[in-house]
């Protein structure tokens, strides 16, 4: 199990998470939904430490990372094990679709230039873009872009993949192909967390919705509550703004 407890953060004089703790399950898809602004965005990045938490704790497996305390090894440790897909694809423009992959598996998991091609060669196949091996992300669309960035974090492998709005900069036009893709990495039983709008997609394959509100988790349970029949008022308001 991936669990994280007590989790706080900052920024200025605003607490933007307050005192979150989560339990993941292997395997498991959660899908974080709320308003903008209201710390879903931060919760992902606390949990590879893009951004460091003011206090908490991360456990996954036999490691446990402790926020105050955290060393380096710790953190390296921790983002080995942890995959992120970013809203903006964040590939490397100077490098190719399976450059981008290859570079993430030689520097985050040391694995030889031999290996993290070959690697790269079996993810582009399953991610449709052979024939874009060799291209740079300026002459791919948005769609294809996002696949690279999906399939850079497939490629590690991780205990947990953080999504982060994967579709949300995507020309509608694009966001079926990835939405696509994404749905055939949640069948691998991937253990994901996924900020989304999409609420359909949402639906389908969350095994857990969870909604949060003012850095606070406000209330969490299967699709069919959460969205079909949510219990507090801020939940309520949020849907019948998005559905
Ligand atoms: P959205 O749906 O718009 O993406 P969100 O729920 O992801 O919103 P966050 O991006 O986590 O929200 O931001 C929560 C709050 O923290 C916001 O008020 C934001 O302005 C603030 N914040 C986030 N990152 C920083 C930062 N690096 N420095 C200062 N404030 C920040
Ligand atoms: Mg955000």
């Amino acid at each position: 199990n991936i669990s994280v407890s007590g989790l706080n953060k900052t920024f200025g004089n605003t607490q933007v998470l307050k005192d979150i703790s989560l339990e993941i399950a292997p395997g498991e898809r959660v899908v974080v939904i709320g308003p903008s602004g209201t710390g879903k965005s931060t919760l992902l990045r606390m949990l590879n430490f893009l951004d460091r938490p003011d206090s908490g704790k991360i456990r996954m497996g036999d490691l446990t990372v402790t926020a105050e305390k955290a060393s380096r090894t710790d953190i390296l440790a921790l983002r080995q094990r942890t995959s992120f897909v970013f809203q903006n694809y964040a590939l490397f423009a100077n490098k190719t679709a399976r450059e981008n992959i290859t570079e993430a598996l030689v520097t985050v998991k040391g694995q030889s230039k031999a290996d993290a091609r070959a690697r790269a060669d079996a993810i582009l196949a399953e991610t449709g873009l052979t024939d874009k091996a060799d291209a740079y992300p300026a002459a791919l669309s948005g769609g294809q872009q996002q696949r690279v960035g999906i399939g850079r974090a497939l490629a590690l492998d991780a205990d947990l993949m953080l999504l982060d709005e994967p579709t949300s900069a995507l020309d509608p036009e694009w966001v079926g192909e990835v939405l696509d893709l994404m749905r055939r990495v949640a069948e691998k039983q991937q253990t994901m967390l996924i900020v989304t709008h999409e609420m359909q997609f949402a639906r389908e394959i969350a095994d857990r919705i969870i909604f949060m509100d003012g850095g606070h988790i406000v209330e969490q349970g299967p699709p069919s509550s959460i969205l079909e029949n949510p219990q507090d008022p801020r939940t309520q308001a949020f849907l019948r703004r998005v559905i």
